[in-house]
């Protein structure tokens, strides 16, 4: 949605309400496409005394895996924004200083950049998840495969064998 700013620009401490879903379905992040739910946009851009500002809040639904154990997980974003806008092309782009590249403004095009901040590189189903087995697949959180165990040096098989069988006859 792009909003024209000439009709804001003429009327002082005018404020122009703004409210769409966005759809960022085919935005790329670390090789997937992980905004597959509605991205909610909303906010106002406001002519303060001449200068031209835009204030709003982003937010959607994540969706993303367990780095460790591959869960699919769901992590709720949200970023806000509060943004002059500047219609100096020489005008450096900074943290609150968006740059015009004409006489409109899209509130996804300042929105975006900050839930995109959010975003981490990687999540985890849980702080202390343990993972997927490296050797059989299994998931550690909810089976207690023998793998470890089973790994064992064959040179040492030889002894591992000859102490089973010692631990047998002591008991
Ligand atoms: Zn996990
Ligand atoms: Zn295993």
């Amino acid at each position: 949605m792009k909003i024209e700013l000439k009709k804001l620009n003429a009327l002082q401490h005018a404020v122009l309400p703004f409210s769409e879903v966005i759809d960022l379905k085919d935005e790329k992040m670390y090789g997937r496409n992980p905004f597959q739910s509605p991205v909610y946009v909303e906010g106002e851009v406001s002519n303060e005394s001449g200068v031209l500002r835009l204030k709003g809040s982003i937010r959607t639904v994540y969706s993303t895996e367990c780095a460790r154990c591959l869960k699919p997980l769901d992590i709720p974003l949200e970023a806000e924004a509060d943004m002059i806008l500047s219609d100096d092309p020489e005008a450096e782009e900074e943290d609150d200083l968006f740059v015009l590249t004409g006489d409109s403004v899209d509130p996804a095009d300042v929105l975006v950049p900050a839930l995109i901040l959010q975003v981490q590189m990687t999540y985890l189903c849980k702080e202390d998840c343990k993972g997927l087995c490296p050797h059989c697949g299994a998931d550690r959180n909810e089976v207690d495969c023998d793998c470890d165990k089973k790994q064992i040096d064959p040179r040492f098989a030889a002894l591992r064998a000859l102490i089973d069988s010692d631990e047998d006859k002591s008991t």
